[in-house]
């Protein structure tokens, strides 16, 4: 498996981008937005500094993790015997279920939000939006995964049907693209579809701590925090509210900035209110 090996999984996730976007200029959900170049740069380099930052770290990798677990026969698939089908789908599910808790842990506390609010920041969702990590937030992320990788013992093609499923669903999620009513009401009750995103990036602060799932929607409705789709309007406003504080002009300066002091220029987590009408 030489996915992550040369470049194969850069071009992939390349790929993907590309195909969200040229969806977006066919069937966009909010009609007549313009294309900025500067924001399109500015997202993709927060993506740049986390695989810079992790590219230095390859053994904090979960595909790191899971040739050291296979050379070791450390975790519960290295000792038993199951179909590649099943040990994929487990690892699907298990690493969805952490990013849940991982995304409801960056929302509750306020130095982890401060790492967080660099992909709330945006003030427009398309695919770009899910490149706009901080890479702290990236590396937190993948640490979180190596307990995961030992304890299921997942092989390496397990990590790479991860790698694509979550990069098909975290792109097409962020995305303008309009589904068809009845799809998005009907899929969004299992599955996270793009409805689903937008209501956690509007501006409104009774939704700003719901919809954290990335894969599976029913995470949010097995720990109630899930709003449904049908609550999005159609002029919702995204981002959040104050201005935004971070601009990556380099790297020293979106490395740092979870580290001041909260009176600097930071985005305030804005306090819930009752739901509007
Ligand atoms: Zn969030």
């Amino acid at each position: 498996m030489d996915f992550f090996k040369g470049v194969t999984g850069l071009y992939f996730a390349l790929g993907v981008l590309a195909s969200a976007l040229v969806l977006e200029a066919i069937m966009p959900w909010r009609r007549g937005v313009k294309i900025s170049l500067a924001r399109w740069v500015r997202n993709a380099s927060m993506s740049f500094y986390g695989f810079i930052l992790l590219g230095l770290l390859p053994l904090l990798s979960s595909y790191g993790a899971a040739v050291i677990a296979e050379v070791r026969g450390i975790g519960l698939f290295n000792q038993i015997s199951t179909p590649f089908w099943a040990t994929a789908l487990t690892a699907v599910i298990a690493f969805d279920l952490v990013a849940y808790g991982v995304h409801r842990a960056l929302h509750k506390w306020y130095f982890l939000w401060r790492t967080h609010r660099t992909h709330h920041g945006d003030a427009h969702i398309d695919a770009t939006t899910s490149l706009r990590f901080h890479p702290f937030e990236a590396l937190l992320r993948s640490v979180i995964d190596l307990p995961v990788v030992f304890l299921l013992g997942l092989p390496e093609e397990a990590i790479v049907v991860n790698f694509v499923v979550l990069s098909v669903i975290n792109t097409f999620t962020h995305t303008n693209i309009a589904l068809a009513p009845s799809v998005e009401r009907v899929a969004s009750r299992i599955l996270v579809t793009p409805h689903i995103p937008r209501l956690h990036h509007s501006a409104a602060p009774e939704y700003l701590d719901t919809n954290l799932g990335t894969i599976f929607s029913v995470r949010d409705q097995m720990f109630s925090t899930f709003t449904p789709s049908d609550r999005l309007r159609r002029d919702e406003i995204f981002g959040i509210e104050g201005p935004e504080a971070i601009m990556p002009d380099s790297f020293a300066n979106l490395a740092l900035d979870p580290f001041r002091k909260p009176g600097h220029a930071a985005i305030p987590k804005p306090a819930p209110r009752d739901a509007g009408p």
